[in-house]
């Protein structure tokens, strides 16, 4: 017997407008009722999501790619499986679930890129809160080939970021061409993202370089397991510094998610011969300048590393439930969305904030 359960017809939802009205919390947004789901559709009554700056950017639609509109954001949720559209084939996942809704909340599987395993790249995708109505609800809509089973032992609270700042930087790391001994520089080491990169980097064996500013920071990230530290606000000369905190030569790969682009020609310049350059962050305007000349004559790779696959989020999840990687998250309601927007604006947020939907 699968579990039943009751659907409201209404609930509490955060929505925009259009592109220049406030953002809304209302207590009677439609809940799309399990008959109107389309086969490959789940209904999903979210326990807690978290909020991240891409909500911020949706929000603002500063970005080249533009968000529906009316919007309801949000894209790391976690909640249990209520509903699945009948006539769905073999779904991945039953009613009672436990999963997450990440920013990919659908791709087609059968284009080049999804057989490839870029995935986040289909030109056939849905990205909660973004093309389709993610998080900031009570009950959302997904497809059962996207959601993302959670492990047991991961509280939901914790899965929320690692959803989409864990996986993000989990699947930088993976793809950095690096080896258990090597050595990666983090910038940005002790915040939301760089946090967590600094954890899943130390358990893949790799020797990190943090680069952020302030005690509290240098001590958040020795803790983490960071070995080596260079902050950027005491540096004269942060190449340099960076290179002598890496044996002289250099980190073998970077994991650059910084909003603005002085960040990535640094690393062009404080990399080792033959090293790697993760281009992760999403500023809403900027562009890469990497010196042509070093980057050919010392080899420099430049990747652009886009959110993950359903297999690299599953991955990051995975190492997380076995404790390796711990979200330093503060909670807050849903009802606070507004304020929350307003102090990530201001870069007052220390580690992740995960919104309560479920009393
Ligand atoms: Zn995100
Ligand atoms: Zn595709």
């Amino acid at each position: 017997m699968s579990p039943q359960f009751e659907i409201p017809k209404t609930q509490k939802a955060a929505i925009v407008e259009g592109p220049d009205s406030p953002l809304k919390i209302v207590p009677d947004h439609p809940v799309r009722q399990p008959k109107d789901l389309a086969p490959g559709e789940c209904l999903v009554r979210l326990e807690c999501t978290g909020v991240c700056h891409t909500d911020l950017h949706a929000r603002k639609g500063d970005w080249p790619l533009k968000a529906k509109l009316p919007l309801i954001g949000g894209h790391e949720g976690v909640g249990t499986v209520v509903a699945i559209g009948e006539h769905t084939q073999s779904p991945p996942v039953k009613l009672g679930d436990r999963v997450g809704i990440k920013w990919l909340a659908y791709s087609c599987l059968d284009c080049e890129l999804c057989r490839k395993g870029l995935e986040q790249s289909c030109p056939n995708q849905q990205l909660s809160g973004f093309t389709t109505d993610g998080t900031f609800q009570q009950y959302v809509v997904s497809w059962t080939s996207h959601v993302t089973p959670i492990p047991d032992a991961l509280d939901s609270y914790e899965a929320a970021s690692i959803l989409c700042a864990g996986v993000t930087v989990y699947r930088a790391l993976k793809y950095s061409h690096t080896h258990i001994g090597d050595w990666v520089a983090i910038p940005g080491a002790g915040g939301g993202l760089g946090h967590l990169a600094v954890q899943y980097a130390t358990a893949m064996g790799l020797r990190v370089l943090a680069v952020d500013t302030g005690a509290e920071k240098r001590e958040l990230v020795k803790k983490l397991g960071a070995e080596a530290w260079v902050d950027f606000r005491e540096s004269k000369d942060i190449v340099a510094d960076i290179r002598a905190a890496t044996d002289g030569q250099g980190p073998h790969a970077a994991i650059v998610t910084a909003a603005n682009s002085s960040a990535y020609a640094q690393a062009v310049d404080y990399l080792r011969l033959g090293g790697n350059l993760m281009v992760v962050g999403l500023p809403a305007h900027a562009s890469l300048s990497a010196d042509i000349f070093f980057t050919v004559t010392k080899s420099i790779s430049i990747y652009g590393s886009y959110v993950g696959n359903r297999q690299d989020a599953r991955e990051a999840l995975d190492i997380a439930a076995r404790g390796k990687v711990k979200c330093y998250y503060e909670t807050r309601n849903l009802d606070s969305l507004l304020e929350t927007y307003e102090s990530l604006e201001k870069g007052e947020i220390v580690g992740r904030i995960v919104l309560k939907i479920r009393e």
